[in-house]
């Protein structure tokens, strides 16, 4: 069990003041009158706070904060910037342990991954810090002589970031620390399901705002539902929407941005695979195949949904798996001990029901699992039992993603098989191959292989390491969000030519006399 106390924990993290809705770095503006909702933690049922929601007041609030921001932000140098972020992360350092459990309280998923999504805001604070002194452009060779041409990167203005519920804070700091060191300033509209963290996330920054005299509105928050949303994605003072969650999402929210000929950056659902070839080392894999199925109570972006398994070794598998499966621990997320934690809401119970429910209609087997756990300690109603289900790859409901620890489970007999399959989905995020044969590996990661954004050998579909882009094809939107040079997405590129000569020659040899 954690051993901070929840009310102690929201009290340190500013969650004490229960009507707030929009922050602009230093300064919170209550909406009166405005609609409330009450948050409740799918951990135990229990009302945590309630919020009210920004109304159009709120919101021509925070982007006229943040237009006022951006034209000091924008001049201070990027290691100076940089230094911000850099003490954005050590504050987050100091506070893992509560918004780590708060995180968890709010969301429902483990401690340890409450605090392991801290460790992510602090691992790209740390990035973005050094990245501020990396932001490099090119030059390029002239035909003109006594010209050089270069290309420079400049920010964008206000940076739009929409969060889904699952990652409730560390999304908004792969976004906001690489979006803030390149000179942008931010709105974050958190999801309305998990709000609280993202207070108590802007409660930790300000201070740091304030330490510095950074203007209020480099960071701003507003909470709302899809309206919000929806009014961001509409708004030409927005230069880029950053939007991660559903793909119906993101479908709505990119024809609304295209609309307008803005910028978008999508981050949707995931159907992701793990292939198990007769060549791999079974423990691991195993190990894998349970974390990468069960964890965050399979509520991951790149949680595994579909276990390829090769026919040589899946009457050897299965059993082990399933050993492994009535072995796990279900409860309060806050014990360490327990594996799996609750769904975030009824609702999400209802999918899982109804998945599994279609599953098996379709002509699917119930292998283990189909519960809904029900006693004292699962008085929120959201614990369910991990479900898996001997499928078919064509079934409509696999082809899906069920945001619910459910594992459909298939066979094949060869290489180019398997990942005809693993490939043959709407989504591309994440795909993994165990295998210790060199030439498997290389055929699953080459342009025959994976048509994944993330396509790993002998490691699991997720937990992906900040230092490396993060994001996937086809119908999960495109988007590469963290590390590599997503910081790009956040940029304007810009073409300079300087002429340092006596003469203008003029393009195309084009002359005329003055
Ligand atoms: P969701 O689509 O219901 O909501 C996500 C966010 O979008 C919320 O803030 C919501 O208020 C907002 N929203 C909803 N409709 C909108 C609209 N029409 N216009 C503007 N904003 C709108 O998703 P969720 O249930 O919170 O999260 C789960 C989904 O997110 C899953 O599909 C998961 O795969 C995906 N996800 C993807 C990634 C990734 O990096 N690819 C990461 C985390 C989650």
């Amino acid at each position: 069990m954690s051993n901070l106390n929840i009310e102690n924990v929201l009290s340190k993290l500013g969650i004490a003041k229960k009507n707030e809705s929009v922050c602009t770095g230093t300064q919170w503006i209550t909406a009166i009158g405005s609609e409330k909702v009450s948050i409740l933690s799918p951990v135990d049922g229990n009302k945590i706070a309630e919020i009210t929601l920004a109304g159009t007041t709120e919101y021509e609030k925070a982007i006229s904060e943040a237009q006022s921001a951006f034209v000091q932000w924008k001049k201070l140098p990027p290691p100076k910037r940089g230094e911000i972020v850099r003490q954005i992360g050590n504050r987050l350092r100091e506070y893992k342990d509560e918004l780590g459990t708060l995180v968890s309280y709010e969301m429902g998923k483990s401690i340890e991954e409450g605090r392991g999504e801290v460790q992510e805001m602090i691992d790209i604070c740390d990035f973005a810090a050094g990245l501020s002194r990396q932001l490099y452009g090119l030059t390029i060779a002239s035909e003109r002589k006594d010209h050089i041409m270069m290309e420079q990167w400049h920010p964008l203005g206000i940076i739009g970031i929409i969060t889904a519920f699952n990652f409730p804070v560390a999304v908004w700091s792969w976004n906001a620390m690489l979006a803030a060191v390149c000179g942008n300033v931010c709105i974050w509209k958190p999801s309305e399901k998990t709000p609280l963290s993202a207070v108590a996330v802007q409660n930790i920054l300000r201070s740091v705002l304030i330490n510095n005299n950074i203007p209020e509105g480099v960071f701003n928050l507003i909470l709302g539902d899809f309206r919000i949303g929806e009014k961001m994605a509409k708004d030409t003072r927005i230069a880029l929407i950053s939007a991660t969650g559903s793909t119906k999402m993101g479908k709505r929210v990119a024809q609304i941005v295209a609309g307008r000929l803005g910028r978008s950056l999508l981050e949707l659902g995931g159907n992701n695979a793990l292939i198990i070839t007769d060549d791999a080392d079974m423990q691991n894999a195993l190990k894998a195949a349970v974390f990468g199925a069960v964890g965050t109570a399979g509520q991951r972006c790149t949680s595994i949904r579909r276990l390829i398994i090769q026919n040589t070794v899946y009457d050897k598998f299965l059993p082990k798996l399933i050993r492994i499966y009535k072995q796990l621990n279900i409860g309060n997320p806050l014990v360490e001990s327990n594996h799996v934690g609750p769904l975030i809401d009824k609702n999400a119970v209802e999918n899982y029901k109804n998945a599994i429910a279609e599953a098996e209609n379709a002509g699917g087997k119930i292998l283990y699992g189909n519960k809904v756990l029900k006693g004292k300690e699962y008085e929120s109603g959201c614990y369910v039992v991990p479900t898996l289900i001997e499928a078919k790859n064509h079934f409509k409901i696999v082809q899906e993603e069920t945001f619910a620890p459910i594992t459909y489970i298939m066979k094949y007999n060869t290489l180019n098989e398997a990942i005809a399959m693993q490939n043959d989905v709407k989504q591309g995020l994440s795909s993994a191959i165990f295998t210790n044969n060199i030439k498997e590996a290389q055929i699953f990661i080459s342009n025959a292989g994976s048509d994944c954004g993330i396509a790993n050998v002998n490691i699991g579909t997720s937990g992906a390491e900040i230092g490396g882009a993060f994001g996937g094809e086809k119908e999960t939107g495109g988007g590469r969000e963290s590390g590599s040079d997503s910081w790009k997405a956040y940029m304007r590129r810009q073409t300079n030519t300087i002429n340092y000569g006596e003469d203008i020659p003029l393009a195309q040899g084009i002359k005329f006399e003055i």
